[in-house]
């Protein structure tokens, strides 16, 4: 038995089941990019291999689920796990049964035949509507032809759905996955028992995506470091003329009132001294300007050279770090030095380095950082809500008796 990080209730691993001769239910995130029917990026499958692999070992008979974008509850053949069973099939070098439904007899019927050295895949959980809804007949369904439960997708962990929620609920036998367990004891030692000095640093589109994990923060870090442009509308808040950047001025209020809360608990937070502007997203290259100097018709796309100065500095003393979010217009290689950067410190940190987000961690494999740090989230909203202490359905639902 592991102990959870979440409040305290078990929650097995897939290595205290027994696996041999077993069915076993594994929902995985395979939700990967798609192109012309090909898989264009095999990270999430990769990740969820030291799971597959320890369940094929022990001699369970794999049955592998998982959602693929938003066919909103109907069969459409252009979200078919098809391409995604190819990739594993070569992955694994093993024959891998797709069954055209994750449901009823077509389901039954792969399940039922598995042979040694085969795996099967179940078709897109959401072609049907219960995925979403959480309904308990639809989870009856696919509990019927397996024995025992593993859930290894993390990133789906924050949504009560059925394969995640109203399923492990139903079934006696279930655990987390490798790779469930290794994000969840990552991001349970960040929130909490952070080391001191603990430094976050945030950046991304909006302050409404990360309002509630600001709050959390605030509780626990030392400093704050804010980019991205978000910190744009932390600079309009505090009377600085941000020109034409992206702003949200329906939150300047709750900026200042954040500030206020961060001063209150002596929490320094650092917004960009200077800035790197540009007149439109396409140019070819920025200026830096200070932050107090943005010309009215520009916008403000990345942290400046100073300002990464500043937090790396920041960084580097702290014992603790977690990044959400890049500090600029990471996607166009002119607005990307500073989400590098700070992808850098945190690499050339001596403390415990976590990331999370989806477009964080998009920018720090583009750069080559991905194995500079202690810890990668895989689960975007999910790592997120994690963080901010909230119960994700998919891991009660794992820590429930049945
Ligand atoms: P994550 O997915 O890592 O949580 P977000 O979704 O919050 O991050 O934000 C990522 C997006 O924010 C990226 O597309 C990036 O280009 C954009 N962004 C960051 N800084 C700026 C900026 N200064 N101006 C415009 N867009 C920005
Ligand atoms: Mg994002």
């Amino acid at each position: 038995m592991t102990t959870t990080p979440n409040e305290g209730r078990k929650i097995q691993s897939i290595r205290d089941l027994d696996l041999a001769g077993r069915r076993l239910f594994l929902r995985v995130d395979f939700n990967v990019p798609l192109e012309n029917g090909e898989v264009t990026d095999a990270t999430r499958i990769k990740e969820a291999m030291p799971t597959i692999e320890h369940a094929l070992n022990q001699g369970a008979f794999v049955v592998l689920a998982s959602h693929l974008g938003r066919p909103k509850g109907k069969k459409k053949q252009e979200y078919s796990m098809e391409p995604v069973a190819a990739r594993v099939a070569e992955m694994f070098d093993c024959e891998v049964l797709l069954a055209d439904d994750c449901v009823g007899d077509a389901a039954r019927k792969v399940i039922a035949d598995l042979r040694e050295g085969q795996i099967a895949m179940l078709e897109n959980l959401r072609f049907h509507p219960g995925e979403e809804s959480d309904d308990e007949s639809f989870a009856r369904e696919m509990a019927k032809p397996v024995d025992l439960y593993v859930n290894d997708a993390f990133g789906a962990a924050h949504r009560a759905h059925a394969s995640v929620h109203a399923l492990p609920l139903l079934m006696k036998e279930k655990a987390m996955g490798l790779l469930m367990e290794r994000e969840l004891t990552a991001l349970a030692k960040l929130r909490d028992q952070p080391e001191p000095p603990y430094v976050a640093a945030l950046g991304g589109a909006k302050v409404s995506d990360k309002i509630s994990v600001i709050e959390k923060l605030l509780e626990s870090v030392h400093t704050l470091l804010i980019g991205g442009a978000m910190a744009n509308t932390f600079l309009a808040a505090k009377g600085i003329s941000v020109g034409k950047s992206r702003v949200e001025n329906d939150k300047l209020a709750l900026a200042r009132s954040l500030l206020e809360r961060a001063d209150l608990r002596n929490v320094q937070v650092f917004l960009p001294e200077d800035v790197v502007v540009a007149d439109h997203i396409d140019a070819a290259a920025g200026q830096v300007v200070k932050s107090s100097e943005i010309p009215d018709q520009a916008m403000a796309l990345d942290i400046g050279p100073e300002t990464v100065k500043t937090f790396r500095e920041k960084i580097l003393r702290a014992n603790t770090v977690f990044w959400n979010g890049p500090m600029g217009l990471c996607e166009k290689p002119a607005f990307a030095k500073g989400t590098i950067g700070i992808g850098e410190a945190l690499r050339d940190c001596r403390g415990y380095s976590v990331v999370g987000g989806g477009d964080s961690v998009a920018a720090i494999n583009a750069a080559g950082l991905e194995e500079a740090f202690d810890h990668v989230s895989t689960g975007g909203g999910a790592s997120l809500e994690f963080i901010e202490g909230r119960q994700l359905p998919g891991i009660q639902a794992l820590a429930s008796i049945k």
